[in-house]
């Protein structure tokens, strides 16, 4: 019904394409044609952020290692809190965190204690030391009111000696390097980082200082791609510019797939273009689709060139960003070893109109922000064509669109992806 609307209506047929498969196949084709690098080095802790995982991080050890005291104050026995009347009690001695107190502690008897401290034989309680009045030099008075076991942290409570504590295939955080850390852990297996080669096409490219000629533009994407490889896990291989001719895209080609576990160039896949970027990777290994009901970024090439997966993204700036985000970016994180996860979006009110055909899934450009009674609504960033690269800066989430949505109004719920959860 839909489609054959598409076809017979002028408005519609522009942006219609009934080669084109949907983004949610786009994926699944990609993600499945993805081999992970197997290769493997040996990381210490410094250098290990970001890095995946290629084996289970197990703990030798329990962590806290002993049942120790979580405050500064004083460790007794349950069984000797004070239930409906205060209680005296004698202050043996002191244990320190790193230095425990060696005696027992009987009843009648406290030992002062400081917090990451192991708690002394006789003790599983410690009451805060704002919570005690202290009557002479060696004693205290407690009131009652105090909960068996408070204030103690259990040995292992954190991490259990012979868990395991990571699992290959996890990106490091931070807090996974102090995770290791604190079970002694210093060195780690990781896959080895994925390496992208990418270039840009076009005779009218022109790179930064160069003077522009009438009809030429500065290359601008490169560096938006460089900016969104840089915050991942890869190493780059920056190919510059190359010239529309079958030649130098040969060559461009050649060695990108030599050098890299995946090439990704911009421009010169757009029907009625010299169609050399296609001819190339036909020639060279194989296309696996074309184009994809989506905008912006309709016509995108993901193909195979030798040993190397291909991205052959669309030229204009805010769709070459919008693919890398849906495509080419799943298809790193696979490349890395990363284990599959799914990407976070949310559900908020939108607080501008936006207009969209069915019959293709569109990202809009959004900014996330809190109203006045501190819920979080999105609005679009204005302009939504695919050359204002502006409203890419100026976002700081993606508006997800789906196929059947032909448009949103004021006051309606949206799905977005913030900025922040592609890392
Ligand atoms: P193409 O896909 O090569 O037809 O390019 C589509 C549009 O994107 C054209 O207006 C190009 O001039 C523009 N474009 C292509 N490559 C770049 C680039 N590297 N930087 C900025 N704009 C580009
Ligand atoms: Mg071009």
């Amino acid at each position: 019904m839909l489609n054959d609307k598409l076809k017979t209506q002028a408005s519609c047929a522009d942006d219609f394409d009934s080669e084109a498969i949907t983004v949610t196949e786009a994926r699944q084709r990609i993600l499945s044609r993805i081999t992970p690098v197997l290769a493997t080095e040996k990381s210490t802790l410094y250098t290990s952020l970001n890095r995946v995982l290629a084996q289970d991080v197990i703990s030798a050890i329990n962590v806290p290692g002993h049942t120790n005291s979580a405050m500064d104050g004083y460790a007794l026995s349950a069984d000797d809190l004070p239930q409906t009347a205060p209680n005296q009690y004698s202050v043996i001695g002191t244990a320190y965190a790193g230095r425990p107190f060696e005696g027992q502690c009987r009843a009648g008897q406290c030992i002062r204690i400081m917090t990451g401290a192991a708690m002394p034989a006789g003790t599983d309680t410690v009451v805060m030391q704002e919570h005690v009045e202290k009557t002479s030099e060696t004693e205290i008075r407690i009131t009652p009111g105090h909960k068996k076991y408070q204030n103690v942290r259990q040995a292992g409570e954190d991490i259990g000696k012979d868990s395991i504590v990571l699992r290959q295939g996890h990106t490091i955080q931070a807090a996974d390097l102090g995770v290791m850390a604190s079970i002694g852990i210093g060195e780690i297996t990781v896959y080895r980082r994925p390496r992208i080669a990418f270039f840009s096409t076009g005779d009218e490219l022109r790179p930064v200082g160069d003077t522009l000629g009438t009809g030429d533009i500065y290359d601008s994407n490169r560096y938006s791609l460089h900016g969104m490889l840089s915050q991942l896990n890869v190493e780059t291989i920056d190919l510059g510019i190359v010239k529309d001719n079958l030649e130098d895209l040969q060559k461009a080609f050649r060695s990108a797939s030599s050098e890299a576990d995946l090439v990704i160039t911009t421009g010169g896949v757009s029907v009625g273009e010299a169609d050399y970027v296609k001819q190339i990777v036909e020639e060279m290994g194989e296309i696996h689709f074309w184009k994809i009901a989506m905008k912006p970024g309709r016509p995108i090439t993901f193909g195979q060139l030798g040993n190397a997966a291909y991205f052959g993204l669309p030229g204009n700036p805010v769709s070459v960003m919008t693919t890398f985000y849906q495509f080419a970016l799943p298809a790193i994180q696979r490349l890395s070893g990363q284990a599959d996860r799914t990407p976070l979006t949310i559900e908020v009110i939108c607080t501008s109109d936006l207009r969209k055909r069915a019959g293709r899934f569109e990202c809009q450009r959004g900014i996330l922000s809190y109203n006045k009674s501190g819920q979080l609504t999105v609005c679009a960033t204005g302009k939504q064509g695919s050359g204002i690269l502006t409203s890419m800066s100026r976002a700081n989430c993606l508006i997800l669109l789906d196929d059947e949505c032909d448009g949103i109004e004021a006051g309606d719920s949206v799905t977005v992806q913030p900025f922040s959860t592609f890392l």
